[in-house]
């Protein structure tokens, strides 16, 4: 019988990915049987795992009552009571929270919100923003020009704004020189941003825009210490916002609330997604902070944005559940926990590895990079798809890992990326890094090394 054809538009126009019927814990189902353990949350996304029931109690709760009204119209109690976790805390810090569907609209949101708030300034000249190569921000045409990825945004060089423009990223494991300490690699990267702050116009910047771990492009990559701050004097000094991309790296997933908080800095605005609904429904927003508010409602008194489910009701009251949950089992401290035992894990199993150069991450977030050549940190053939080789080979033998890199800016960087549920028992974590190194060393043995 010829294979049914999927009317599903899918990533891939070759293959149909099987069905997932079901969920539970780090588990998903698979329609042909199998039981996939989720190791990095799809990406990064399910940091409770799968059909959690508090969380689904909450949704069911909800859907009852009230499961959409335009916020054209109405506001909705789920949404506040999620703003009010989410912002408010800190005098003079975050303070509202713009709630859309994911987080390629929380970057539009914020792109757009900086320039406006300069327009209200009396700083219209405020048009560019700077961002860094080897970053990914989302897909949409504004979030697309924001990333740094060359070739992802090469095919649609003409849509895209030219507003943007990007410098090098804290990655040590490729742009730090030989010899250089990390003090001397923070002054490089922020001789280079006060550079090309110089060169646009200090005044015409509004803002700069960064994860503070960079996620599916580079595969959880952590600043040196001092990057961030450096990073917020130059914003300071010329008087622009700093704005941090958290979609994949913030909720908890570093241990922390928020990764900022690591670096001792914070920031003007903010993006968060994934783990705030933890995929329980599809809910993203942008954090802003009251003196950019406070600005803009004493002039035209509105933020010129918006999308027909922002706020959603069913949405927020499931995200509500999960920040709920994730604060009354102290999931962070698990988070930290859980990661010391991933990390020593992956050293243990990858730290001699032949082909793997770098094991790097933070909390619930690593990544091991693989490498042809160790001393020269010298990447495989792209052309081997050795990243997606793994993906498909652990995915095979019931793990889903995400696999990252690909040909970026002339850096080839295959990487695999860990996202465990917070709530991933020890047993389950010693599964994950023993299923992806068997991974791992099948595909290398099947490409001859
Ligand atoms: N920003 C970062 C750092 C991301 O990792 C992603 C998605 O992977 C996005 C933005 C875009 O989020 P979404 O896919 O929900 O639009």
């Amino acid at each position: 019988m010829a294979a049914r054809i999927s009317r599903v538009l899918h990533r891939s126009l070759r293959e149909t990915p099987p069905k997932a019927i079901g969920g539970e814990g780090v588990y998903l189902f698979a329609e042909d049987g199998r039981r996939v353990i989720d190791a990095s949350g799809g990406a990064a996304v399910s940091c409770l795992g799968h059909q959690h029931p508090r969380v689904i109690a909450a949704m069911a709760k909800q859907a009852s009552t009230l499961a959409y009204a335009h916020t054209a119209f109405f506001s909705s109690e789920p949404a506040e009571a999620l703003a009010d976790t989410l912002v408010g805390h800190e005098p003079g810090g975050l303070a509202y929270a713009y709630f859309v569907s994911g987080g390629s609209e929380a970057i539009e949101a914020s792109i757009k919100l900086a320039r406006q708030y300069f327009i209200e300034r009396g700083e219209p000249q405020r048009q560019h923003f700077i961002a860094r190569r080897q970053s990914y921000h989302g897909n949409t045409l504004g979030a697309l020009a924001a990333g740094g990825n060359a070739w992802r945004r090469a095919p649609y060089a003409p849509l895209l704004s030219a507003a943007f423009s990007h410098v090098t990223p804290a990655f040590a494991y490729h742009e730090k020189h030989d010899g250089e300490s990390d003090a001397q690699f923070v002054a490089r990267l922020a001789a280079e941003l006060e550079a090309e702050f110089q060169r646009l116009g200090p005044n015409t910047v509004a803002a700069f825009l960064a994860e503070p771990v960079v996620g599916a492009t580079a595969g959880a990559v952590t600043a040196p210490a001092g990057y961030f701050k450096a990073m917020r004097e130059i914003c300071d000094r010329h008087g622009a916002l700093l704005i941090l991309d958290e979609v994949m790296c913030g909720m908890g997933r570093t241990g922390i609330t928020h990764a900022w908080e690591q670096e001792g800095v914070a920031p003007d605005i903010q993006a968060i997604a994934k783990g705030l609904g933890g995929g329980y429904q599809p809910i993203g927003a942008m954090l802003a902070s009251g003196r950019i508010i406070d600005t803009i409602r004493a002039g035209s008194g509105a933020f010129q944005h918006g999308h027909t489910y922002m706020a959603h009701p069913l949405a927020c009251a499931a995200a509500l559940a999960v920040q709920d949950v994730i604060r009354e089992d102290r999931l962070l401290d698990y988070v930290k926990e859980r990661g010391k035992q991933l990390e020593q894990h992956l050293v243990e199993r990858f730290g001699n590895h032949r082909y793997v150069g770098d094991i790097r991450g933070r909390g619930l977030f690593w990544a091991i990079e693989l490498v042809a050549d160790r001393a020269s940190r010298t990447s495989f053939d792209p052309a081997l798809k050795l990243n997606q080789k793994i993906k498909a080979e652990a995915f095979a033998n019931g793990l889903g890992c995400y696999p990252g890199g690909g040909t970026v800016d002339g850096v080839r960087g295959d990487h695999v990326l860990l996202a465990p549920p917070y709530i991933a028992s020890a047993e389950e974590i010693d599964l994950i890094v023993d299923k992806l190194g068997t991974a791992v060393d099948n595909v290398l043995r099947s490409v001859n090394h």
